[in-house]
């Protein structure tokens, strides 16, 4: 518990293009390892960037889907709303802003994505305004770069409460079950003909619509 007396309140970004039970279960594990309300975050992709296959509100509807029956994890839509892509620093400060200085806030962020933060646009700033939970898998070890690993080694703390009890800037390690999931591979089988059960949340099979992007994303 922070010294706010609320739950942190812990970010998880990502294209979601479709959202798999590999981010629902590390944000779900995340959430309880925390104890915090966790927020999955769209993210819009700037141009120069390869786009998603789905559109910003066929990938909406599949997060809705995914995760109804339940209120540990939520969607926020924000990055999406904003014209452009967004910054995560930015956001960070907007989030920042709204629950103000003391409230705990992390980023949550898979080790894959985490190895790559030294290219981020302000990447240092972002410990002022939250901490990093770093989602481990067993087997996923990417080299840091010099920069990112002295950043770790003078940040990274073991104790949950040291990091809910304090608004920002620590590294710590949250150790996930180990899914093989990738949204690149329910993308193929789709495109193949194939169904993803047991990859996605039963409900985007449910409404086979939600699905349809990926099906067509040959054709248009
Ligand atoms: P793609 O295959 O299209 O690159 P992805 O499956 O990696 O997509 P993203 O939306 O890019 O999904 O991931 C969002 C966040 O979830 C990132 O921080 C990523 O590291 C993390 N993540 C992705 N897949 C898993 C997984 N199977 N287990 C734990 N974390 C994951």
């Amino acid at each position: 518990m922070s010294e706010t007396g609320q739950r942190p309140l812990a970010i998880l970004g990502g294209t979601f293009d479709p959202v798999h039970l590999g981010h629902l279960r590390a944000a779900w594990e995340a959430a309880e390892f925390l104890d915090a309300e966790v927020r999955l975050m769209p993210a819009s992709i700037p141009p120069h960037r390869p786009q998603p296959v789905a559109s910003a509100s066929e990938r909406m509807a599949m997060l809705h889907a995914a995760l109804k029956g339940q209120d540990r994890l939520q969607i926020d839509d924000r990055e999406l709303r904003r014209q452009g892509p967004s910054y995560s620093v930015d956001t960070l400060l907007e989030l920042r802003s709204e629950i103000g200085r003391h409230r705990s806030l992390v980023l949550l962020l898979g080790i894959d994505a985490f190895a790559g933060l030294a290219d981020w646009h302000r990447w240092q700033a972002l410990f002022e305004l939250a901490h990093i939970g770093v989602l481990t898998r067993p087997g996923h070890s990417p080299a840091f770069s010099d920069a990112l690993q002295r950043e770790v080694q003078a940040r990274r703390i073991e104790s949950v409460e040291a990091l809910t009890s304090t608004p920002a800037g620590s590294i710590i390690d949250i150790t996930v079950s180990a899914l093989e999931i990738s949204a690149t591979h329910i993308r193929a089988e789709l495109a193949a003909g194939r169904e993803p059960r047991y990859l996605v949340a039963d409900a985007l099979l449910a409404e086979p619509a939600l699905l349809d992007p990926y099906r067509q994303s040959g054709t248009r």
